[in-house]
Formats: C-alpha cells, structure tokens, sequence
C-alpha cells in the first residue's frame, strides 16, 4: 500500500492526492472544496469517466438504465452500500442508455450489471440486483 492516494472528486472530477493515513469520509477537494465523499453513488458520463478509473479506491460501477424495473428496485440498495464502504471504496453508476459508448465498451449485455475495477483494470462482474448482503460480500471480495 502506497503512503498517498489519488482520489477523484465526484464534484469536480480533478483527482486529489492525500496521505492514505488522512483518507476519511470528510476529505474535502483541493480544487474545489466539495466533500470528496457524499455517501452515495457518483453518476459517471463519458468525460468524466476515465478520471474515476484512474483514480486509486477501488472502484464499483452500477451498469443501469431508467427503463428498467430490476435496476429502479436495485438503486437504493447500491446506495445504501456507498454510504457504508466510503471511503474504502467509490461507487458510481453509469446509466447505459446516455452512455452507450461507455456500456459497449465494457460489453454490457444485461442490466444491472455491476462491475468492480482497480486502479482501472477490471476485477469482478455480476449481473442481476444483488440483495444488500451479498453486494457488499461481493464488494469485499474483491477489495
Ligand atoms: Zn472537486
């Protein structure tokens, strides 16, 4: 484990360097002074994605769309879960019918399709809504 971390902003989307010893759920940006944490999932679009992979938590990405049923069910769930495992971990989700690009790059054939990445490089996929014990043993498994 490396003394500092980055740590994107889901406000600003800049990433912050910090010591990993100072990383706490009330970090604030650097940048532009906004809570680095807010305790539920960052909404990510195709330009600001690629600063959240980049960044250092592990990163855990809801693959959804307004349509579905399962995914509007699955959401508070999820939600639930970044107010949890912040700041161990950075939940995000990405709505596939805005962001096409994004969901055929990573193949997504089903929603919701969870997807886990550290330090940008994918480490777990699960489709379906998982119930709220097993999201977060799946999360840790993969931490
Ligand atoms: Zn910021």
């Amino acid at each position: 484990m490396p003394d500092q971390i980055f740590v994107t902003c889901p406000h600003c989307h800049r990433k912050n360097r910090m010591p990993i010893a100072l990383l706490t759920a009330d970090g604030k940006c650097g940048a532009c002074k906004e809570a680095l944490f807010i305790g539920k999932p960052v909404d990510l679009s195709q330009s600001t994605f690629e600063q959240h992979m980049g960044g250092d938590l592990p990163l855990v990405i809801d693959f959804w769309a307004p349509w579905c049923g399962p995914c509007r069910d699955f959401s508070p769930v999820f939600e639930a879960a970044a107010a949890t495992l912040e700041p161990k971990v950075r939940l995000a989700k990405v709505d596939t019918e805005a962001e096409q690009a994004l969901a055929q790059r990573f193949s997504i054939r089903s929603i919701p399709t969870l997807m886990m990445f550290r330090k940008g490089k994918e480490v777990g996929r699960v489709s379906g809504a998982l119930p709220p014990a097993q999201l977060s043993r799946w999360i840790s498994q993969h931490l």
